[in-house]
């Protein structure tokens, strides 16, 4: 994986993307047929609130980053670069190539 360099101005829209939670990573299934993904650390459905607050597996990592108790939580008081400091670690830690795809995706102006 490259080194990913996010400027401000791309990490407000991702972060706006993950708000409204319609990511390319948890509904591009939709429109393509292909199986819903899922986490390849627990096997759930893959969704943004499994990545940053659900899933077991990933705990210990997020809690370097922050302690939220809802995604409305992480969004109203969690600034931008540490949210986005915790997709990066997590998608090299999930090694999910999907993840990987969208975070691209989502960092394009
Ligand atoms: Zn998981």
């Amino acid at each position: 994986m490259g080194n990913l360099h996010v400027n401000f101005t791309i990490q407000a829209v991702m972060i706006n993307r993950l708000k409204i939670g319609h990511s390319r990573l948890t509904h591009s299934y939709l429109l393509s047929g292909e199986d819903q993904p899922t986490c390849t650390k627990c096997d759930t459905v893959l969704t943004v609130k499994h990545i940053l607050l659900d899933c077991p597996e990933l705990w210990d990592v997020q809690l370097k980053y922050f302690t939220a108790s809802s995604l409305k939580d992480i969004f109203e008081s969690v600034d931008n670069q540490s949210i986005i400091g915790l997709l990066k670690t997590l998608i090299f830690i999930i090694n999910c190539s999907a993840c990987y795809q969208y975070f691209i995706l989502a960092i394009k102006p």
